[in-house]
């Protein structure tokens, strides 16, 4: 599963990529491009900037589902494997 989002830089206005794991309200990157720092805020106007925060949101959230769901598999593994 791809864990990166795609950020634009409201300086450049060009794209460039950073995991989803990092940007939260708050998080500071600087620009590949320009070198500018960015600042994600939770109440930003850059439409840009609020939709690569929801998907890193979103993708935190599904990865955080599917190593839960991969714990719950090893432990029934692991279980299993006790029972016989
Ligand atoms: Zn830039």
């Amino acid at each position: 599963m791809d864990d990166k989002v795609r950020i634009r830089c409201p300086n450049c206005t060009r794209l460039f990529r950073d995991r989803a794991q990092r940007i939260r309200d708050g998080y500071q990157v600087n620009c590949e491009h320009c070198a500018r720092l960015i600042t994600f805020t939770r109440d930003t106007e850059d439409p840009f900037m609020r939709r690569t925060m929801k998907l890193a949101r979103e993708t935190r959230l599904a990865l955080e589902a599917k190593v839960t769901a991969e714990r719950a598999a090893s432990a029934a593994a692991a279980r299993s494997q006790r029972e016989y």
